[in-house]
């Protein structure tokens, strides 16, 4: 856990669309009150509810100082025991893994291999009856409207991610990419991109890999948000056709972030057209 005490940089971080969370006044309100906030409801308030049976003493060490010390080393566990020991059914691109023992520790979330194989999905646990309280809480509150745009990963790519596993379980090799094989795709050259892109009303066309692949379906998806997705998009001025269109492919592949393999399945179902004109 000595990653704590070290403040890195994350230069990412500001390509990040974040407006989601500045507009929230809660988190806003919590941001700039952190450590009052985090003293008094870690250890004044403890002491506070103890001294109401005439215990404040007990209360501070018990659910104050004994209480954090377990709640920090159950949380640094996500990313030292998930991370090294357990299961991973659903991707092996990383170290994360899952374990039963985590998921009672932490309220759910035992099952880190599913997380970041589909980072976008608000469940841990992604059968309903998967050990992961902390679902069955944001389900609640979902219920009660608390709590909305709920995102889970698709029926479909979860059973792919299961198969695709199994089989490499099972034979050593993962499974043919069968789409790679007859892929048959039409050619676009920049003037097609440009006409598609004026033609439809300004879509969401990025270039990836020599490939048009238009996202416009994914942007609300996106777990980076849709504002990073667009500084990509081909811009084009009606008068003139000028336009302006950065490559994709060094962000999408590792530049910027990892992207899954589910990830890279998602993408491919976007493309378009062969690019025959380099970037
Ligand atoms: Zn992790």
């Amino acid at each position: 856990m000595g990653w704590i005490f070290f403040k890195s940089k994350y230069e990412k971080m500001k390509l990040v669309d974040r407006e989601d969370l500045e507009r929230d006044p809660v988190v806003r309100f919590q941001h700039s009150h952190y450590i009052p906030l985090a003293l008094f409801l870690g250890f004044v308030l403890p002491a506070i509810i103890g001294s109401t049976w005439g215990d404040a003493k007990g209360a501070f060490v018990w659910a104050g100082l004994v209480a954090r010390l377990a709640v920090w080393h159950c949380t640094f566990l996500v990313n030292s025991l998930a991370h090294w020991d357990g299961l991973q059914p659903y991707s092996d691109e990383d170290t994360s893994r899952g374990s039963l023992i985590l998921a009672i520790l932490t309220c759910g979330e035992g099952s880190h291999n599913f997380h970041h194989a589909f980072p976008h999905d608000f469940r841990s646990g992604p059968s309903l009856v998967s050990w992961d309280p902390s679902k069955w809480v944001i389900l609640l509150l979902h219920r009660l409207g608390l709590v909305t745009g709920l995102r889970s990963a698709r029926e479909e790519d979860l059973k792919e991610a299961l198969e695709y596993m199994k089989h490499k379980a099972l034979h050593g090799v993962p499974p043919l990419d069968q789409e790679e094989a007859n892929e048959q795709a039409i050619e676009w050259t920049i003037d097609d991109a440009i006409d598609y892109v004026l033609q439809s009303n300004g879509r969401c066309l990025v270039s990836i890999a020599g490939w048009a692949v238009d996202i416009t379906r994914y942007l609300g998806e996106h777990p980076g948000g849709s504002t990073l997705l667009r500084s990509y998009s081909l811009q084009v001025e009606p008068v003139g056709r000028k336009y302006e269109w950065k490559d994709a492919t060094w962000a999408f592949e590792g530049g910027l972030n990892n992207h899954s393999r589910a990830a890279i399945k998602r993408m491919k179902e976007f493309r378009l057209a062969k690019l025959t004109t380099a970037l």
